[in-house]
């Protein structure tokens, strides 16, 4: 039995501070970009055998911003960061498992 994940309804950036994403079950995500950049699971920025970081979050320019966010099939999103960075795609179940909130962290 598989229940679809929750797609997100509407995904904004919030000035260059922050991206906050509507889910289609109500749920409110907001992340300050560099949280999410932070997050990025992609190949450069995780050891895909160790899953080790490889990313220094100290390297990351603190007013990272997403350019675009460009939508992946239904299955995640791809933001193009303005460090450059755009390999990195976040699917639904990573992003809402990102999500900083009280809520979030107290079901995790
Ligand atoms: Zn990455
Ligand atoms: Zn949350």
């Amino acid at each position: 039995m598989s229940t679809p994940f929750p797609q997100p309804v509407e995904i904004r950036r919030d000035g260059r501070t922050e991206i906050v994403i509507t889910w289609a079950d109500g749920h409110l995500q907001r992340m300050t970009n560099h949280y999410m950049r932070c997050k990025c699971q992609c190949a450069a920025c995780v050891d895909e055998w160790t899953r080790k970081p490889l990313l220094d979050p100290a390297q990351i320019p603190a007013d990272i911003h997403a350019d675009q966010i460009a939508v992946v099939g239904s299955y995640g999103i791809q933001p193009f960061w303005s460090d450059g960075h755009t390999t990195g795609i976040f699917s639904f179940p990573l992003l809402r498992g990102i999500c900083p909130c009280d809520a979030c962290k107290a079901a995790a």
